[in-house]
């Protein structure tokens, strides 16, 4: 990497050593030019991708309103936060390991439909009939927020 002193483009690791519970490389450089030391953090990119929508108008990932969509497809069923929580991470894992920077809410829409296939089939059929005729995430999201404005979800973990 270049000196950020003299722009030199040879610069040697001289030190390398995990930080923030391995989270992160600490690198210790110094420049075959001038000798300036510098130090440069690595830490792996897992950004969530933007989300493509069926209008294709692009917006961020909402973690709150998958999980509210997922609360909402189950409702009234047989399965705990924690469940929830466990198939929401897998679905940003999911969207995480593409390595896109921008994804349809479609695809976004059928990972869901595979989490809630393994957790309920109740919840299953629920979000697969109402998102198929919808065909967007955002969109089926907006209206389950709609049909539930009365009824708050209990237990959702806030
Ligand atoms: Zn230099």
């Amino acid at each position: 990497m270049y000196c950020p002193f003299c722009n030199a483009d040879d610069t040697k690791v001289v030190d390398s050593r995990l930080v923030a519970d391995g989270g992160q490389v600490r690198r210790r450089r110094e420049c075959v030019d001038c000798s300036e030391r510098f130090t440069t953090y690595e830490l792996a990119e897992l950004v969530m991708p933007r989300v493509i929508k069926s209008d294709g108008n692009r917006e961020p990932f909402d973690e709150d309103k998958l999980r509210a969509g997922l609360q909402r497809a189950l409702e009234k069923r047989p399965v705990s936060i924690e469940q929830i929580e466990i198939s929401l991470s897998h679905i940003k894992h999911f969207l995480q390991v593409t390595g896109e920077r921008e994804i349809s809410s479609r695809i976004i829409g059928e990972e869901v439909m595979r989490q809630l296939q393994d957790l309920d089939e109740v919840a299953y059929i629920r979000f697969a009939s109402v998102y198929r005729s919808f065909q967007d995430l955002s969109e089926f999201q907006d209206e389950l927020n709609r049909l539930s404005d009365a009824k708050p979800v209990i237990g959702a973990k806030k």
